[in-house]
């Protein structure tokens, strides 16, 4: 049985509560949360993420994020909004968060990111101006390309695959091993 979605308990059509039901589609059978009363269906797609390797003055912007626990640096991210290209949308965010203008767009890849359902379009934005971050972003650090660590999980294979482009073999480190073992460690 699939978890229970808290996004959506209601019918956003007719507030109608919404029930877990098998129907045909066609890539099979499906069972998705849908209304019984007027058929709407909650499909569930994964949303659009918009990231940047930001690059200015030759080194790379990571920034830490006032809602993460614990001391971790990474790209500027953000939801697309309705009207704009991807292109727009991540030169916005790289405004808002940091206040650098894009001068440089370039895609690096597309990558999914399935335990928060997003899907996450990276580019590497060539930036310039003076940083000022927004109040969602507490810090932020700028790195050479060498000194760089990828994390594993959607953005940090991002950023791995640019800087395998520069000619920097990536190295990997794990930022949440830190809290995990002490959460382990607490719970047995
Ligand atoms: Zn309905």
């Amino acid at each position: 049985m699939p978890l229970d979605d808290p996004t959506y308990r209601f019918c956003p059509r007719c507030a109608t509560p919404l029930g877990w039901r098998a129907e045909m589609e066609d890539g099979g059978e499906k069972l998705r949360l849908r209304c019984p009363a007027c058929d709407w269906t909650h499909w569930n797609n994964p949303t659009p993420v918009l990231a940047a390797v930001v690059e200015v003055g030759g080194k790379v912007l990571l920034a830490r994020n006032a809602a993460w626990a614990g001391r971790v640096f990474a790209l500027i991210t953000g939801f697309m909004e309705a009207g704009e290209t991807p292109q727009e949308g991540i030169t916005r965010e790289v405004k808002e968060e940091t206040n650098l203008d894009v001068t440089e767009l370039k895609l690096i890849g597309v990558y999914d990111f399935q335990r928060m359902n997003q899907v996450i379009i990276a580019f590497h934005a060539v930036a310039e101006g003076t940083v000022k971050l927004s109040p969602e972003l507490l810090e932020y650090k700028l790195l050479d390309p060498a000194d760089v660590k990828c994390w594993p999980a959607g953005t940090g294979y991002a950023l791995a695959e640019w800087l395998r482009a520069r000619g920097h073999e990536p190295e990997f480190f794990d930022p949440f091993a830190a809290t995990r073992a002490a959460q382990e460690g607490a719970g047995s």
